[in-house]
């Protein structure tokens, strides 16, 4: 029986218990198991221990390989390519991040295609894990559509993350992580939840009007973050995360997935830079440039991403993840009844 606070350890052995209890391998379950409670230490609840459902739910739809042997398919040059052969994400980039960042010091720069592969996933670990290695990542993906472009009605876009993270010698990377949209769909699911009214600019409804309702939301379209910036980005990770990668456009995933419930089945772009190398000659040094500018930015005032994170992390490490009498009873349901605990 599960009690809060809980260590991070004794959280993802619990995951991990049941994504095994539901069918999948160890070599699926753990990667899955990690990026999930990485989110709840983080204090990054939409991607959490609360998708736990939504990936059993995928499995139990066929919409998931949860014993997938992911394979290293290109390595030799700048673009090393892994089959996530229908498995999740996570398991597909901790085989291909060793390789990816291999690739990236001997050339300066490399990009990982994972195909696919199920996205769940908050994008941030895999930029963190880069920049443990020392050097700087973008990573991207599309989803299935539920955005609607700018001055469009209808979801053409996913909510499609896009992530970065710069390392800082002795700390905590620079790194941000957000969906193109205004907001996370995960995010819309919990004021639907919680029974609370959306922030307005979030989204339109099904006629294309705009709502506060998350029902109508969920049903409608939600609208890309920053206008017309926003919704040409949400194109580039289109183009660079799936038409380039060979790869599930937005539209195309959810064709294929016939449903908002499930997740989605696509590919992913995983680019890493060798800041050394780049700046190799120029006589600079970047890491120390690059603290000159975020003393500036907290110089003001401002906060650098992901310092939120941080604090919620370190109190996590210290004291434990709270989770709250609803959310232990929910792991207790899932572990006991397995793929039986979700419709
Ligand atoms: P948020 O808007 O919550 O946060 C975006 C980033 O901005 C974070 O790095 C955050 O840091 C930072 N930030 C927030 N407020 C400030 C501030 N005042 N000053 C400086 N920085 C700030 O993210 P989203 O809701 O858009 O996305 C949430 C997650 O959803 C992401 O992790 C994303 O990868 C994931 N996602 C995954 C999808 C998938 O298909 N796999 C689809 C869409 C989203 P901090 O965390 O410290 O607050």
């Amino acid at each position: 029986m599960l009690s809060s606070p809980i260590s991070v350890d004794a959280l993802t052995d619990a995951v991990e218990e049941i994504f095994v209890a539901g069918g999948f391998s160890t070599g699926q379950a753990g990667p899955m198991a990690r990026v999930l409670v990485a989110g709840e230490r983080d204090g990054c609840k939409s991607h959490g221990i609360y998708r736990i459902a939504g990936c059993l739910r995928t499995v139990k739809a066929g919409k998931a390989n949860v014993t997938a042997v992911p394979e290293l398919q290109d390595a030799d040059g700048a673009i090393v390519r892994v089959d996530a052969k229908g498995g999740f994400a996570n398991p597909a980039f901790e085989l291909g991040v060793p390789v990816l960042a291999e690739r990236a010091k001997a050339l300066g720069f490399a990009a990982m295609a994972i195909n696919d592969c199920v996205h769940v996933a908050a994008l941030w670990p895999e930029v963190e894990a880069l920049t443990d290695l020392g050097l700087a990542a973008i990573s991207m993906c599309p989803s299935y559509s539920t955005v609607a472009p700018t001055g469009g009605r209808e979801p053409l876009f996913g909510t499609n993350p896009f992530a970065f993270g710069w390392p800082r010698p002795g700390g905590n990377p620079y790194a941000f992580d957000f969906a193109t949209s205004v907001a996370a769909r995960g995010e819309v699911e919990l004021h639907h939840r919680a029974g609370t009214s959306l922030p307005e600019g979030w989204a339109i409804d099904a006629d294309g009007n705009p709502t506060t309702t998350p029902a109508e939301a969920l049903e409608g379209a939600l609208l890309p973050f920053g206008g017309h910036k926003g919704s040409a980005i949400s194109t580039m990770i289109e183009l660079l995360g799936g038409a380039m990668i060979g790869d599930l456009m937005s539209t195309e995933a959810a064709e294929v997935l016939g449903s908002n419930r499930l997740l989605p089945r696509h590919g992913e772009l995983v680019l890493a830079f060798d800041p050394v190398r780049f700046s190799a000659g120029r006589g600079t040094d970047p890491f120390a440039k690059a603290e000159i500018l975020f003393d500036a930015i907290v110089g003001q005032g401002a906060r650098l991403p992901s310092q939120r994170r941080y604090a919620a992390r370190a109190e996590s490490l210290k004291n434990g993840i709270v989770l709250d009498a609803d959310e232990l009873a929910e792991l207790a349901r899932l572990a006991a009844e397995g793929l039986g605990a979700v419709d």
